[in-house]
């Protein structure tokens, strides 16, 4: 619009002071005046098609006008467009740092691009280091070099680094992207310790139960082949082998049921209340039958609560700890059974002067089957798991076993209980 009336103008102007001459002249200074404005609006187009920033598009007046509104909305728009991608790559990028597995993405020469920071853990790598190197100049481990060189087709791959030693690792690779792979890195350590412990149980109770049941029947086949022929007494003998045997065996499948319902049950209710006098008052009698006057028991209980938790499971505990006390201390020993109130809460203690246990062994006394002297542990009528019952069952009630012993001293084993299960 400017335009014209410039023309208009000069044109004008043109014709007034020169005629037919002026009017030709003004019209050429017009077109002129015009190209300088044209090459002028072009020249700030160019400028900023050269660094084009949204808010720094030129300002123009007509078509100029429209060319550059256009052109700020496109821009706008795209700005928006690329910002709204960020956003979603950043929202992937925090989704995979999030994720409970190792990630790593590696690009077609095999080198990483990106890890997550539990990748980084698996994997000892630290990303600062090691994203751009190749992964097997960090991983050199044959059995991985392998997995990667056929891009994990043949499954995934369990897996030990010297960079994380202890740890067993489930790996497994997926291609995407042009040529680009990812990893995914699984901590299965637990998983792989829980299998070894079931197939350790396994293999531990089919031993304890073929010991007796492999006696009871060589006792029973020995009293068949011998009846008729040898005196009843020596029959009578074998018969009361097998059935110590067959004892033997059922003692050992009511721990087993014991501790797999301590195992599956729900813990006991908080509302039942046990009074912790009667209960000891019942193991020392229990302890005292045992011992049958082999040892001198002495109970100090006077100020013993009332506890929240199973009288049965508490009960099951107390005796066992009592009972190892019997087994494993020699005639003329002396065993004192008490409850103490301790400013955390309070615990129930049996001490001994009996056979004690060396410092190495302290710590693994709770695993199943596990024994100082296993002849000791079964001549005595032990089956291996008692000491796992009672910790099973101290932890079902808040508490904690604690022990303290010396070889040919003597032992002492305390059930700590928090203050928050003891009434008073
Ligand atoms: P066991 O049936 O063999 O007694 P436990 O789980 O009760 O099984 O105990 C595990 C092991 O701990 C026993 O085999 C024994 O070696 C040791 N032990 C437990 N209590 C005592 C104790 N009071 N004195 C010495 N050793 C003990």
């Amino acid at each position: 619009m400017l335009n014209v009336i410039l023309v208009l103008v000069l044109c004008g102007a043109g014709a007034f002071f020169g005629g037919r001459e002026g009017a030709l002249a003004g019209a050429l200074l017009a077109a002129m005046a015009n190209l300088v404005w044209q090459r002028r609006a072009l020249r700030h187009l160019v400028r900023w098609a050269r660094n084009p920033e949204l808010g720094q598009i030129p300002y123009g007046r007509g078509l100029w006008g429209d060319v550059f509104a256009a052109l700020e909305l496109r821009s706008r728009r795209h700005a928006e467009e690329v910002l709204a991608l960020t956003q979603s790559t950043e929202r992937f990028r925090l989704a995979a740092q999030a994720l409970p597995a190792g990630v790593v993405i590696l690009d077609n020469h095999r080198r990483i691009e990106w890890i997550n920071v539990e990748a980084e853990a698996s994997l000892g790598l630290d990303a600062a280091h090691d994203v751009g190197k190749p992964i097997n100049h960090l991983l050199r481990e044959p059995a991985f070099v392998e997995f990667l060189e056929t891009s994990g087709q043949g499954g995934p791959l369990e897996f030990r680094t010297q960079r994380n030693p202890g740890h067993v690792l489930q790996m497994q690779l997926a291609p995407f992207a042009q040529g680009r792979l990812i990893l995914l890195i699984r901590d299965i350590t637990r998983l792989e310790k829980l299998a070894t412990m079931r197939r350790d149980f396994v293999a531990n109770v089919s031993h304890e139960l073929k010991t007796p049941l492999t006696v009871t029947l060589g006792f029973l086949e020995t009293a068949q082949d011998a009846l008729g022929d040898a005196p009843p007494e020596e029959i009578a003998s074998y018969l009361r082998t097998a059935i110590e045997q067959g004892g033997r065996m059922r003692c050992l499948i009511d721990d087993l049921l014991t501790l797999s319902g301590l195992e599956t049950d729900a813990p006991p209710p908080l509302e039942e209340s046990v009074s912790l006098g009667d209960l000891i008052s019942e193991i020392k009698a229990e302890t005292l039958a045992l011992s049958a006057g082999k040892h001198t028991v002495v109970v100090a209980a006077a100020n013993a609560p009332k506890l929240r938790g199973s009288s049965r499971e508490l009960h099951s505990a107390f005796l066992n700890l009592a009972t190892n006390a019997v087994r494993y201390t020699p005639e003329g020993g002396h065993i004192r059974i008490e409850w103490k109130n301790t400013s955390a809460g309070g615990e129930f203690c049996v001490s001994d002067t009996g056979l004690g246990i060396a410092e190495e062994h302290i710590s693994r006394l709770t695993e199943r089957f596990y024994r100082v002297d296993r002849g000791r542990s079964r001549s005595s009528g032990g089956t291996g798991l008692g000491l796992a019952i009672v910790k099973h069952i101290l932890e079902r009630h808040g508490g904690s076993l604690h022990i303290e012993s010396q070889v040919g001293v003597g032992s002492v084993f305390c059930a700590r209980f928090s203050a928050a299960r003891i009434i008073h």
